[in-house]
């Protein structure tokens, strides 16, 4: 297996990392270890002298290239460097903007298939979910373009007021530059979601990706290299959260936008609180799915396991807290076993693969502590008897008739772990989807469009799905109530999240 994944990262490293500083001779080639630049200041790629970041292919557990990533200095240089392209990017026409927007998102289209296998090859995704991330990349730099080209929301716009003695304007100033901190889990996608719209409003960057998924954003930063920015726009320093510890405390950082794990959010808003630094976070969830007794159940039940097993459950928006109405429960549950029984592990790049691996050892036996607390306060139905093996795979756990009170039925496992349970009212359903201490998502499976609004008006969370898979538009703004954050990306309301407001009130006369 270890040899049939080698060529593909050559050619991953040839198209989209730069050149390895080992150089690809056939030696490094069937090491598959490469090690890479991880800092990128004022257009410069430079090894980092922080800590060196050992990426690991997770489905088979193997080593797919080191990279030198930066620290504090690192840091400061990145902010320095965006802090003097601002002087430029900022005041470049919108239609500029738009340009280079669409180029990246064009660059990352042309690209598609070689960004693809690289997210199979460090996220473990199994081939059509490494798709639909890149196919996410290239709509949403799209999006901001077409924001950009239309000016909504950007510039300078009247105020009327009430007084014709008076007049005012508004102007939508880019609050300068940002730090952007992003997770493993969907890593280009959740970089596209900051830096798109932190361009378009005018903004220049300090990137930070997850020191286990760097290779997504070191290749991104690649491409949009070669789309017109000026030196200096967009600048990345590798490493763990040491780094984004340094980030947080820069003086030259305007504002944080992080997504990532609830505690690590609260730790930056703590660090933020000192000097005023503006925050968004987009956190961790515990997401409901409600089926309602006279929904399709085959249809309900293909959506409930795409939302509970996608990106082997990795996702914030996990749908893992599952809600059937009484009267449907044994035979949902006994479909819901069934088809969860058939997803199946394996290599990213075969079509059958329906489960990838989860992203660490680490990760593993995290999510393996949580199955064995499960099975002490709930009725396993399906797997949990995973033992390690070459690469990080886990079979679908299903879990049924799971208290409300369980650890496992109130905290983010972010793994392939299903909790299901019966209510007999709406009423009952929607107290026991908000009481959770996450808001991010729900979804809602029924016939019955009128009884779906009323009940989705009563969830606290972000977005609701009726009757869809977890369709996310870059129109449709993203995030959550409560513990799973502050703010919102995409839609006008991520460009928002770059932009400070200035009035002009004059005179008249
Ligand atoms: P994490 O919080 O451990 O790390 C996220 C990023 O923050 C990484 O780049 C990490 O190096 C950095 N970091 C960690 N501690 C930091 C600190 N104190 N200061 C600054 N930077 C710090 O999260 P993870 O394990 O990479 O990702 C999983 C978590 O992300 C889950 O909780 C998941 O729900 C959440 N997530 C949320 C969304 C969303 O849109 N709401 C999307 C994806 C993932």
């Amino acid at each position: 297996m270890h040899n049939e994944v080698t060529p593909l990262l050559s050619r991953a490293l040839k198209d989209l990392l730069g050149a390895p500083r080992t150089g690809v001779d056939a030696e490094a080639e069937s090491a598959a270890l490469a090690s890479l630049a991880g800092v990128c200041v004022d257009g410069q790629w430079s090894d980092g002298t922080g800590r060196a970041l050992t990426v690991i292919n997770p489905a088979i557990g193997m080593p797919l290239a080191t990279v030198l990533g930066g620290e504090s200095g690192a840091v400061d240089a990145a902010a320095r460097a965006a802090a003097q392209a601002s002087e430029t990017w900022r005041r470049t026409p919108l239609a500029e903007r738009a340009d280079c927007l669409e180029k990246i998102a064009r660059t990352v289209d042309a690209h598609r298939s070689a960004l693809a296998e690289l997210q199979m090859l460090n996220n473990g995704k199994p081939m059509a979910e490494a798709e639909i991330d890149v196919g996410d990349v290239v709509a949403t730099f799209n999006y901001y373009a077409s924001l950009c080209r239309s000016g909504a929301g950007l510039g300078t716009a009247p105020v009327a007021l009430p007084d014709p003695a008076f007049q005012a304007d508004v102007s939508f100033e880019p609050c300068g530059v940002v730090g952007l901190i992003v997770p493993w889990n969907f890593p280009m996608v959740t970089t596209a979601w900051k830096l798109a719209p932190a361009l378009a409003a005018g903004c220049t960057v300090v990137l930070k990706p997850s020191d286990m998924t760097p290779l997504a954003e070191i290749a991104l930063l690649r491409l949009i290299q070669q789309c017109g920015l000026p030196t200096g726009t967009v600048n990345m320093v590798c490493g763990g959260a040491d780094v984004g510890v340094a980030l947080t405390q820069h003086a030259g950082i305007a504002k944080i936008s992080f997504t990532g794990s609830t505690a690590a959010g609260a730790s930056i808003m703590r660090a933020a609180a000192n000097r005023i630094q503006r925050v968004s976070l987009e956190l961790g969830g515990k997401s409901a799915f409600i089926v309602l007794a006279d929904a399709d159940l085959d249809e309900a039940v293909s959506l409930a396991i795409s939302g509970a097993f996608f990106n082997a459950g990795q996702m914030c928006s996990a749908t893992s807290r599952i809600l059937i109405e009484e009267s449907v429960y044994a035979e949902f549950t006994r479909r819901f076993v069934e088809r969860a029984a058939q997803l199946q592990t394996g290599d990213a790049r075969d079509p059958a693969t329906t489960l990838g691996p989860l992203i660490s050892q680490a990760h593993w036996e995290r999510v393996r502590g949580f199955v064995d607390l499960g099975k002490q306060a709930a009725e396993l139905l399906l797997g949990g008897d995973d033992t390690p093996r070459e690469g990080f795979f886990m079979n679908p756990v299903v879990f049924g008739d799971v208290p409300v009170s369980a650890t496992i039925w109130r905290e983010e496992i972010f793994g392939p772990v299903a909790c299901l349970r019966s209510f007999s009212s709406d009423e009952e359903a929607a107290r026991i989807a908000n009481d959770s201490d996450y808001g991010l998502v729900a979804t809602i499976a029924t016939r019955d469009t009128a009884r779906a609004n009323v009940l989705s008006e009563r969830l606290q969370v972000g977005t609701v799905w009726i009757n869809t898979p977890q369709l996310i538009f870059p129109q449709t703004g993203w995030g959550g109530f409560k513990k799973s954050g502050i703010g919102r990306e995409l839609g006008p309301w991520g460009l928002k999240a770059f932009q400070e407001i200035r009035h002009v009130v004059r005179s008249a006369a």
